[in-house]
């Protein structure tokens, strides 16, 4: 089929997409509507941490349908206790909320902060409800997830904001202690800003924002949407720097490419009553069925081994090509990286890379100085290699 034949102005225009239509997907390799094959660096931005339509998911899905697709959250249903209690056994949380995306977990890890900053109040007897968030950090879509987003720009686009969440500087801080008020309930951030440009936490600044926030009595909420479910090598990003936070969202790789997210905490901070939080599909079993089949996977023995394998392969591939091109070096933890380039041509490289043929190669840059990689957790060093060599190929054509 044409690409013209495809009626695309029925879509409501929301970004810029180049004129291909993706008819399927296995593993690292997506499939457009010529026929043309393309390596997927970006796999739905970190969601299919098993690669593309993995047959796990395939099986949970026709398996579940075939059950019982929603009998509303208002019921217990098997795969939603079988997940949740996954959840908490492999994480140092006891309380599973499930949504649908990233940024609606975190509206509810929002609430039930404030919620606790109502009923823990400050020395004169005042609600605390106000969230320390980060420069450059990214935490949704939603008024109240955009408003905790620190991204430039977005504290006027669809202003007003909601209130109360005041911005600190990544790894320093004294910028969090600056922004400490009687109002002040939590702390929020991505042990690795994700969309910012794969900057990490350093694991000296959250084991002391963790010392800091216990002292204080804030919460501590990790946004672990890009970082969780073995992202970064460990199950869970706050586990690299073998902290206990009291609220974690989950969301991309939990549902390994369907929406399931969810909002994890401990039980002292477990305070919604009967109707303070709900949501129409929370938890449903077809959903819940493919976070227990993913999560299974990654439990496997070795798997997250391999993760971090593959992470410093990548790590090691990009810094040999960084040289060779002169370009800055790279960072990340795990399967999240990122490549420093020595000029603003990401968006040059991204669409070049997608245009070679036979096969293109699939990238993203949050920044135009920046590539970030996001593969498939199963990826294999043959298809690393594939890559760096694509990439290297591209940075040739641009005269680099
Ligand atoms: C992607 C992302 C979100 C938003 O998730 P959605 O499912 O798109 O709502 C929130 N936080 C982080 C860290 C993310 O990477």
């Amino acid at each position: 089929m044409e690409f013209s034949q495809y009626q695309t102005d029925a879509l409501l225009s929301i970004t810029n997409r180049p004129p291909l239509v993706f008819t399927e997907g296995h593993g690292m390799w997506l499939t457009d509507h010529a026929g043309k094959r393309y390596l997927d660096y970006l796999q739905g931005w970190a969601v299919n941490c098993l690669g593309h339509s993995p047959q796990c998911i395939q099986d949970a899905l026709a398996a579940q349908a075939k059950k019982l697709i929603n009998p509303s959250p208002a019921f217990y249903n098997a795969p939603s206790i079988e997940l949740a209690s996954l959840l908490v056994r492999h994480s140092c949380f006891d309380r599973v909320f499930f949504a649908s995306s990233g940024a609606e977990a975190n509206e509810g890890a929002i609430k039930l902060a404030r919620k606790w900053g109502k009923k823990n109040k400050n020395s004169s007897g005042g609600d605390r409800y106000e969230i320390i968030t980060f420069d450059h950090s990214f935490h949704g879509r939603t008024l109240a997830t955009m408003s905790a987003s620190g991204k430039p720009g977005w504290d006027t686009i669809f202003a007003p904001q909601v209130p109360g969440f005041p911005k600190a500087v990544l790894n320093d801080l004294d910028s969090v202690e600056k922004l400490i008020t009687d109002k002040t309930v939590a702390v929020m951030l991505e042990p690795v800003q994700g969309e910012g440009g794969v900057i990490p936490a350093t694991r000296e600044f959250m084991q002391s924002l963790r010392a800091f926030t216990k002292q204080r009595g804030l919460l501590l909420i990790v946004d672990e949407v890009q970082t969780g479910m073995g992202r970064t090598g460990k199950l869970f990003g706050y586990q690299l720097s073998d902290i206990v936070p009291d609220i974690m969202t989950l969301g991309k790789g939990i549902g390994g490419g369907v929406p399931l997210a969810a909002m994890l905490c401990r039980e002292e901070i477990a305070c919604f009553e009967p109707g303070d939080q709900g949501g129409t599909y929370n938890g449903n079993p077809l959903m819940t069925a493919v976070g227990v089949a993913v999560t299974n996977e990654l439990l496997q023995p070795g798997f997250l081994q391999s993760v971090q394998d593959k992470g410093a392969y990548l790590s090691a591939e990009l810094l040999k090509l960084a040289s060779r091109h002169g370009l800055q070096g790279e960072r990340g933890e795990g399967l999240l990286r990122a490549l420093k380039l020595s000029s603003d041509i990401g968006p040059k490289i991204v669409e070049t890379a997608r245009d070679m043929s036979p096969v293109g190669l699939l990238l993203n840059s949050p920044r135009p100085d920046l590539l970030r990689f996001m593969p498939a957790l199963t990826v294999t060093t043959q298809e690393i290699d594939q890559m760096i060599s694509m990439l290297s190929d591209v940075l040739k054509k641009l005269g680099q």
